[in-house]
Formats: C-alpha cells, sequence, structure tokens
C-alpha cells in the first residue's frame, strides 16, 4: 500500500474506504446508550444541525460544550443516527466529528485515570493486522504530531468529554502530557 507523506498536522486516513466498507465494526453499537457513541464538539455539533439534522438528537455533555449523538435501534444492534446500513457509508462523512475521523485510535484516561493516553483499538482489524507495519508506525506518530498540535489540543480541552473512559481494548501508544495537565482538575 502505497501511503503519501501529508503534513504532521494533517489528519489523514490510513485505512482503505473498501476495507471499511466491508467492515461491520464501526457506527454500530450493542447498547442504546453506549458509552463509545460518537461526540460532537459545539461546533462540530452546530454545523450537523446547520445541515439539517435533529437538534435533540445531540445530547449535552459534562464539558458543557460537547454532545454525544443518540443512537437508533437497528436490527438486534444499534447504529448512529448519520449511518446507512444498506450502503455502509457515513451519511455526514466530511462533517463527521473528529472523534470519527481519528478511530481507530482512541482519546481515553488511562487505567488510573492520572493521564490522558492515545490508543489504537484492537477491535479495528485493519489496525489489529498492520499495527506493526512501518506505515502504521509512522502513521502512529502522524495522528499524534496532529492530536499535539495547539488548535487541535486546544479543540479538545474544551470539549473534553471527548476524553472516554479507559477501554482495554486500546492499545496505548502515546501519553498526551498537555492534555493530562490540562484535564487534571476536571477528572482528579
Ligand atoms: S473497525 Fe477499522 S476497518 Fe472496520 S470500519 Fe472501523 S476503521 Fe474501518
Ligand atoms: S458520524 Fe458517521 S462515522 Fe461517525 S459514527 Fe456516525 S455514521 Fe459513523
Amino acid at each position: 500500500m502505497e501511503i503519501l507523506n501529508p503534513a504532521p498536522s494533517t489528519l489523514y486516513q490510513i485505512i482503505p474506504p473498501e476495507v471499511c466498507f466491508s467492515c461491520d465494526v464501526c457506527c454500530r453499537f450493542l447498547e442504546a446508550d453506549s458509552p463509545l457513541a460518537p461526540i460532537f464538539t459545539e461546533t462540530e455539533g452546530k454545523k450537523v444541525v446547520a445541515h439539517g439534522a435533529d437538534p435533540s438528537l445531540f445530547q449535552p455533555q459534562t464539558d458543557g460544550s460537547s454532545a454525544q449523538i443518540q443512537l437508533k435501534p437497528h436490527n438486534d444492534f444499534y447504529i448512529c443516527p448519520f449511518f446507512d446500513p444498506e450502503t455502509s457509508h457515513c451519511t455526514i462523512y466530511p462533517m463527521r466529528p473528529l472523534d470519527c475521523q481519528l478511530y481507530p485510535f482512541a482519546l481515553m484516561f488511562s487505567e488510573d485515570g492520572r493521564e490522558v493516553v492515545l490508543g489504537v483499538d484492537t477491535l479495528c482489524p485493519f489496525g489489529e493486522a498492520h499495527f506493526e507495519s512501518a506505515a502504521f508506525q509512522r502513521h502512529i506518530r502522524d495522528v499524534i504530531d496532529f492530536v499535539e498540535s495547539e488548535a487541535v489540543t486546544a479543540q479538545i480541552i474544551a470539549n473534553w468529554s471527548l476524553i472516554g473512559d479507559y477501554q482495554d481494548t486500546v492499545k496505548i501508544v502515546h501519553t498526551l502530557t498537555q492534555l493530562t495537565d490540562a484535564t487534571s482538575a476536571t477528572h482528579p
């Protein structure tokens, strides 16, 4: 697979679209109130609502800025309301939130809750299969640079509910010191 060499502060997707279209992990959830349902920053939520999304789908989070999307039932599980299960496409793809753009990377607190870390979710089959490859290791470094850029870190601090609880399926690749310092008061 040929990987372009984008600027380090640009978030790009390393997983080919055809791989995601034939995978059944993303955008589907086991519980109606799954804590893994996507979080939209205030700006992202307003943009999607301005394009016609129902504002009542956005559940305000404790940071006072972000909102988690309300999932809808589909067969015997739940899906994001912006997911089209017929085509496996995200209907708001160009406006999908940072939370979704990052996946299979996850922002979360460490197991002891003292640090904010970045990890790769082992539930993503592509991430698991390619984790050790040079291309994926380079991608990890680029995602770290992106998340640690001034603008993105500021966006996460303002919407700190984007930082999820520890998940043991996520392989930690980096401790985010600036986010750890910024959130120590809200998550002691
Ligand atoms: S789990 Fe990984 S491969 Fe599957 S749809 Fe999500 S990002 Fe794509
Ligand atoms: S916003 Fe799009 S990418 Fe994110 S969970 Fe919903 S359908 Fe999937």
